[in-house]
């Protein structure tokens, strides 16, 4: 059955990838973009920055207009600003847990009501293996990602009895623009702890995603996927 779904940074990267999986199985498919535009016409673009709450309830208001409720809410839009915690001033902290925890609550909260109405929903936080393994230089992403698990656990025991999962998937090195940005040195480091020795491609990840968007994982709700290649093992 074809759904509705809104992928949140879905103009590049894994949140491309993932409109992109839900397209090519026949779903109605809107994603956010800052202003690029989205180069795939086969995806309903919408303008939106996470961090203001009137333009998420603007971006939906036109998704609903034009493909229906959201019926699939994938929170993917993030950043990273690193550096030590003896260096990392607040507003640093802050703007990163904006976007990626509060960000996440802003859209959760504005699908919610219409998937309560429907009686079907489906929310995937894109969350890391930093979230709960930790990362030197990344005190304020880690925060944001384990934040993640603790939305979509009491969404779980908050909406369950009404049909709507809610899960995050932690995916570990995946080739984007945000792992390019690395020096080479720390990528041969990272290749030689994960047990599979490479980095994914953004489509290992939306092959997870589509999976927990269908309905034969309706049971999976307030689990935590990781698609690392074994790095985050025991975590
Ligand atoms: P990219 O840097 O390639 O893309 C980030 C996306 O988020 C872009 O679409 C960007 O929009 C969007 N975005 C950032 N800030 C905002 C905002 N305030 N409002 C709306 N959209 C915003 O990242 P990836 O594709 O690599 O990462 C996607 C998600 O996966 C992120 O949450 C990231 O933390 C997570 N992740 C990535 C890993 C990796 O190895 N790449 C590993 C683990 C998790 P714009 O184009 O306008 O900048």
């Amino acid at each position: 059955m074809a759904r509705t779904v809104l992928v949140t940074g879905g103009n590049r990267g894994i949140g491309l990838a993932i409109a992109q999986a839900f397209a090519k199985q026949g779903d109605r498919v809107a994603v956010t973009h800052r202003g690029s535009g989205v180069g795939d016409g086969d995806l309903f673009g919408v303008q939106c920055d996470i961090t203001d709450a009137a333009a998420v309830d603007a971006a939906f208001t036109a998704v609903e207009a034009e493909l229906g409720p959201v019926e699939v809410l994938v929170a993917n839009a993030g950043i990273t600003d690193d550096t030590l915690l003896m260096r990392m001033s607040e507003e640093q902290f802050s703007s990163v847990v904006d976007t990626n925890l509060t960000g996440a609550f802003r859209c959760a909260k504005r699908a919610a009501t219409k998937m309560v109405r429907a009686r079907w929903g489906r929310m995937i936080f894109i969350s890391s293996v930093v979230g709960l393994y930790g990362s030197p230089g990344q005190v304020n992403y880690a925060a944001s990602k384990a934040g993640l698990v603790g939305v979509a656990r009491s969404i779980t025991r908050e909406l369950g009895s009404r049909n709507i999962t809610a899960n995050v998937v932690a995916p570990g090195f995946i080739e984007t623009d945000m792992t390019a940005a690395l020096p080479d040195e720390r990528k041969a480091e990272y290749r030689k702890a994960i047990p599979a020795g490479r980095f994914a491609t953004p489509d290992e990840v939306a092959g997870v995603v589509t999976w927990l968007a269908g309905d034969t994982a309706g049971y999976v709700s307030g689990a935590v996927i990781p698609v690392d290649g074994g790095l985050g093992m025991g975590h």
